[in-house]
């Protein structure tokens, strides 16, 4: 059986789905996106984002923008993951980090890719199916699990690096406790009229909260599908 996001040879054909097509989109960061992070940029250079698409939409996997994986959900825009990537190892690689929000399985992937011990939690069961396929031919380490990720993941706790990657109306509390002493959480933070990246660390027990601009994400919704 051939698996669902086997791209097909017309979408190779059109040299979109290619490592070129990653060069170029990973030099737009760099120039035009002020992504700067070497590692950050050579994972992104690396995580074949196509492959975390249905097979429609694989031709514009390297456009800079959110797409559809379905039940209402997208992934990321590559700018907004490099952006949050960044922002998490900023001040240094966290041994273990957790994702809330595993949708297509992309942003994991350019976590695993960094290295980082990573950990993802969904709470709608057929996109973790298909992510976790994509993570075992790929060969990458993402432990995962189905759950409401704004209880974070306790068993694993605390962990240096939190990304959210669907936004609330204020932080989850639960999140803030499973962060390590020197550990960074990134959060878009916000209600109907626009949510903020927030990028908040703990630092000699104190909470440090920075605005990393303006987002937009999905919503970070209760209980599980
Ligand atoms: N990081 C994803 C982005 C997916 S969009 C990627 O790279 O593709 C956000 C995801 O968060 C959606 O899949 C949505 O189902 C999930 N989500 C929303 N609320 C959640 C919650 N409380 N717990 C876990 N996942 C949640």
């Amino acid at each position: 059986m051939m698996p669902r996001y086997q791209i097909r040879p017309e979408a190779k054909g059109l040299g979109m789905t290619s490592q070129r097509a990653r060069d170029r989109m990973v030099e737009r960061l760099r120039n035009e996106g002020g992504i700067a992070d070497e590692a950050v940029l050579t994972a992104m250079r690396t995580v074949p984002r196509h492959l975390f698409l249905d097979e429609a939409l694989a031709s514009r996997a390297y456009e800079d923008t959110a797409l559809p994986i379905g039940n209402g959900q997208t992934i990321s825009q590559p700018w907004v993951v490099a952006r949050m990537t960044e922002a998490l190892v900023e001040h240094g690689l966290p041994d273990r980090v957790l994702e809330v929000g595993t949708g297509s399985g992309y942003q994991a992937s350019v976590l695993a890719t960094l290295g980082l011990e990573t950990y993802s939690v969904e709470r709608i069961e057929e996109l973790l199916r298909v992510a976790r396929r994509r993570f075992r031919h790929q060969g990458l380490n993402v432990r995962t699990r189905h759950d409401d990720g704004r209880a974070g993941w306790p068993e694993y706790a605390p962990f240096g690096g939190i990304l959210v990657t669907a936004g609330a109306a204020a932080m989850e509390p639960a999140l803030l406790e499973q962060l390590a002493e020197g550990g960074t959480l990134v959060a878009p933070v916000g209600g109907p009229n626009g949510q903020r990246l927030l990028r908040i660390r703990r630092l000699d027990g104190q909470l440090v909260q920075e605005d990393l601009g303006g987002v937009v994400f999905v919503p970070l919704l209760p209980g599980t599908l």
